[in-house]
């Protein structure tokens, strides 16, 4: 079958990788000049683990390949995804449609086929007619149908996401849409990935829901974290204690500075946005994209406290260790850390930082922050060290180092990776999230 990925992003890359790994004939297109000559010349654009092996392998095979031409990457495909990015819109918080809006315009006047048009981006309610009627504008004589596959695949994580999904959305209102789509996800249910075949609507409403309920379940454990502080109490035997309940469930009950990225905090702002539009207000996620909102500075302002309160950490340093939103990915959009940086930066406190994949994207947001080449070269000098995002690479410091090469040991773990008793038998002042 053959596949045009529209966009080739996160999650277009992604996908369009992974579907020509099961034997589809992918092209992936995208407007970015410089990211289709990296790809074409073997160079990932983004750091994702174990993209690069997969898109090698699959060019080599003949099956994947990439252009800047949207005509010629949608020639004889059966399934056009738009992956395309959908921002929150400056001023107001809506999802910026006009990404996908253009696709759908370019795609009318490029088809040359019948085919289906499948939404792969975050799209609100009602997206997926809009792109039908600006499809019927175009006046294509081709037979069309408009589809909804959102995509729930997590950055770091995203290959193993795609290939063992815990389920696959697909909304549709036609037989050809359907049909198209079983095809495309043929060789996942051979797998037995649960397909759930819903109308477009519902598609489009399942994957703000399930961020808007992920981001619920962040934010509940942060405040529980919080309360955990003031009382004497520890947010990871909480967390333990109700995540074994199997109607509550382990995952995302882990207590840290707030959830960021490029999902949760957009995708719950444009979900309000529409809950507005329609009168029918969420008033669970409003509360939660505020409190989520307010942690981040709130983060920032624990340093200084650690850095022993306002008047003291003027002139003091902070060494910052880990920018991404959270560890194996490269993505700085909406990362807790730019806000942490800021506040410190605000209350006179200089940072230096590392990361190991996030420094570049970073270097923009943060112009004031000193980048160093390791985790020792950023702690070095440093009056307090603050774990901001846990890769694995800040599991196990070396803390006598550490604490040779900071000004004072001092450390602010906001990812709970280590065990009180073990940093504090090393002479460290160490402070933590919910741990009281
Ligand atoms: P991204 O910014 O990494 O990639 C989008 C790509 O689309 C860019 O490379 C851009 O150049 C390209 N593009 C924009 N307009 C184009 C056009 N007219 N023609 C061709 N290419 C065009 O974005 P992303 O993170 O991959 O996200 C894409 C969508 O998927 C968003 O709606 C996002 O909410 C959703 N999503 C993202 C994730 C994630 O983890 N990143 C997970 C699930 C869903």
């Amino acid at each position: 079958m053959k596949i045009a990925m529209v966009g080739s992003g996160y999650v277009g890359l992604v996908s369009g990788a992974c579907f020509a790994d099961f034997g589809h004939d992918v092209v992936c297109i995208d407007k970015d000049q410089s990211k289709i000559d990296r790809l074409r010349a073997g160079v990932m654009p983004i750091y994702e683990p174990g993209l690069e092996a997969l898109v090698e392998s699959n060019v080599k095979a003949g099956r994947l390949t990439f252009t800047t031409d949207l005509g010629e990457g949608i020639a004889g495909a059966s399934a056009i995804f738009i992956a395309v990015g959908t921002p929150s819109r400056r001023g107001d918080g809506h999802a910026d449609l006009s990404f996908v809006h253009a696709v759908a315009r370019e795609v009318g006047e490029r088809l040359a086929n019948d085919a289906v048009i499948v939404t792969k981006s975050t799209v609100p309610v009602g997206t997926g007619d809009e792109v039908e009627r600006i499809l019927a504008e175009s006046g294509t004589p081709w037979r069309v149908a408009v589809v909804s596959n959102p995509e729930f695949l997590r950055e770091g994580a995203a290959i193993g996401d795609f290939k063992r999904p815990d389920r696959i959305v697909i909304g549709a209102e036609d037989d050809f849409g359907r049909e198209v789509m079983r095809g495309v996800y043929r060789p996942l249910f051979l797998n037995e990935s649960p397909i759930l075949f819903t109308s477009r609507r519902s598609a489009e409403i399942i994957k703000y829901a399930a961020n808007a309920f992920l981001a619920t379940k962040i934010t509940f454990i942060n405040e529980m974290a919080d309360l955990c502080e003031k009382v004497g109490g520890n947010v990871q035997d909480v967390a333990r204690g109700i995540g074994l309940d199997g109607r509550i469930g382990g995952k995302f009950l882990h207590a840290g500075p707030g959830y960021g990225g490029s999902c949760f905090p957009k995708d719950t702002l444009a979900l309000l946005k529409t809950a507005e539009d329609y009168d029918s207000p969420l008033r669970i996620v409003e509360a939660v994209a505020k409190v989520n909102d307010s942690r981040k500075r709130a983060m920032g302002r624990k340093v200084i406290e650690a850095l022993g309160g306002a008047d003291k950490a003027r002139g003091k340093r902070a060494a910052l260790l880990g920018l991404t939103f959270k560890p194996n990915t490269d993505d700085m959009r909406d990362s807790p850390a730019i806000a942490i940086a800021q506040t410190l930066e605000d209350a006179g406190v200089s940072v230096a930082a590392f990361d190991p994949e996030g420094m570049e994207q970073a270097r923009p947001l943060l112009p004031r922050v000193e980048m160093k080449s390791d985790p020792y070269a950023a702690i070095a000098g440093a009056d307090a060290v603050v774990i901001v995002t846990e890769w694995d690479a800040f599991r196990a410091l070396d803390l006598g180092r550490v604490k040779a090469l900071a000004n004072a040991p001092v450390l602010v773990d906001l990812r709970n990776i280590y065990k009180p008793e073990d940093v504090r038998a090393e002479g460290f002042s160490y402070t933590s999230v919910g741990r009281a």
